[in-house]
């Protein structure tokens, strides 16, 4: 890419940016992933500008902004309506817990804030100062490992990774993503300090996973971290399936399986969270291996997967959804199955669940060296599709009366007790629908209430 290439990709709405800056006689520079992806031609999903002007100067200059942070990152929003962050060049100091440093320091040079840069390829800047054309800075070499496809630390790599630990999980992220290699020194200097990813928050661990996954062959990613010992420390529990014998594809382990999984998930297009569950539907396994067999590992396998995911702090309603996947992964349809067996499948599974499923189940046939859609997916498809049109109950608001009815009628005590009639009721009729009906259902409760 010449000069004026890299000036005709950024955005219109960024570069007006950078000519506010540059006609109040600050540098402005576009700098870091934004400036890597534009080089590699691919649409950069968030723009990172630099300059030298001290964040009180860029609220001045840009009064709708926002400056919310001890980094000196002010966020601007362009003609576009999006938000562009604009960082004042800055160096980091007394890193002390491997996540952060102490102590920031502004600059009025553009290559010491690169210095603070992770890799040399997100260590370039394009731009310049106020009067001057704009141009390529690339003090470590970042724009030829962009051409040659690697990720080299700025500076000793060892060192950079004691002070900030994420950049390890940031090194395998993006080779995964970008579809880079890591350079020797770098990827040998994580397999040395892998241990100190164990410092990190949760939070920012599953950022960096929910990226990883998101790749379009996560296995990349994901046995860069098993080969550097990252995923023995951020997920012990992933790293014990490695080693573990399966009968799927002869000469592989449960965790070659697991990755096979994930890359399905990734290639049939599937979200975040069956990504996830793919990850993770077998994380039951090497507690329950026994004799060949790993029985009950789907109910071991969801509690294993929830813990992991609370420790990772991810949202509440992700971690019941992969827990919920997990647990009931190992479904295994019949075509002998009843009308009121799919009615009681559904209701099982959730309805909301469906979809997720048959996607994990897709993706774990195909990991497992099976047709997509294997176990006749399609039938049971079509069955549930065939009770969903019939307005089935599934649950206790499908039901002709409610727990007031049963107070009232059956002259019983508000508590527990009626929410538990209800749910039996509700299995009645999943099982046989035409139950559902006002004097039928009063008369059923209060048998079953009688019964105790
Ligand atoms: P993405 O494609 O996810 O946006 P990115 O490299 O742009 O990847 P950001 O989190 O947007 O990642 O960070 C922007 C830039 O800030 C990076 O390119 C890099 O220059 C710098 N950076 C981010 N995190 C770190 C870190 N932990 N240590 C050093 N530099 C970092
Ligand atoms: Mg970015």
């Amino acid at each position: 890419m010449t000069p004026a290439d890299v000036s005709a990709a950024v955005r219109p709405a960024v570069l007006e940016l950078m000519d506010r800056l540059r006609a109040a006689d600050h540098a402005a520079y576009v700098v870091g992933g934004s400036l890597r992806d534009l080089l590699l031609r691919r649409e950069p999903h968030d723009w990172d500008l630099t300059t030298d002007a001290r964040p009180a100067r860029l609220q001045e200059l840009f009064p709708d902004s926002l400056y919310e942070n001890a980094f000196g990152t002010v966020t601007v929003r362009d003609a576009d309506g999006q938000a562009v962050e604009i960082t004042t060049f800055r160096s980091d100091h007394d890193y002390a817990d491997y996540r952060r440093p102490r102590r920031i320091e502004f600059g009025d040079r553009v290559e010491d804030d690169l210095a603070r840069r992770d890799f040399t390829v997100n260590a370039l800047a394009w731009g310049g100062p106020a009067g001057q054309e704009p141009a390529l800075v690339d003090p470590f070499g970042g724009r030829e490992d962009v051409t040659r496809q690697v990720l080299r630390a700025v500076g000793d790599p060892a060192e950079r990774f004691g002070e900030d630990a994420l950049r390890m999980l940031r090194a395998v992220r993006l080779a995964a993503t970008l579809g880079f290699a890591i350079e020797p020194a770098t990827l040998e200097a994580i397999g040395r300090r892998a241990q100190l990813a164990s410092h990190l928050s949760g939070e920012r661990i599953a950022a960096e996973i929910d990226k990883l996954l998101a790749a379009r062959r996560p296995s990349v990613g994901l046995r860069l971290m098993a080969q550097t010992g990252l995923l023995a420390v951020v997920a012990p529990e992933l790293a014990a399936q490695i080693g573990v014998p399966q009968n799927k594809t002869p000469g592989e382990d449960l965790w070659d399986h697991t990755l096979r999984s994930v890359d399905a998930a990734a290639a049939a297009g599937r979200d975040g969270v069956v990504r996830l569950a793919a990850l993770l539907h077998d994380v039951g396994k090497p507690a329950t291996a026994a004799d060949g067999h790993f029985y009950g590992h789907e109910a071991v396998g969801a509690e294993v997967a929830a813990a992991l995911l609370r420790r990772w702090h991810l949202p509440r309603d992700t971690t019941d959804r992969v827990e919920r996947l997990v647990r009931h992964h190992m479904f295994s349809y019949d075509p002998s199955w009843s009308d009121a067996a799919v009615r009681r499948f559904i209701a099982k599974v959730g309805m909301e669940t469906l979809d997720d499923l048959f996607s994990l189940r897709e993706a774990d046939n195909v990991g497992s060296g099976m047709p997509r859609a294997a176990g006749d997916l399609a039938a049971l498809r079509g069955r549930i599709a065939a009770e969903l049109a019939s307005n089935v109950v599934l649950d206790r608001a499908g039901l002709a009366i409610d727990g007031d009815d049963l107070i009232a009628t059956l002259g019983l005590a508000p508590g527990p007790a009626i929410g538990r009639l209800l749910d039996r009721l509700v299995e009645r009729v999943v099982a046989e629908p035409r139950l559902n009906e006002r004097t039928t259902l009063l008369a059923l409760a209060r048998s079953l209430a009688e019964d105790g």
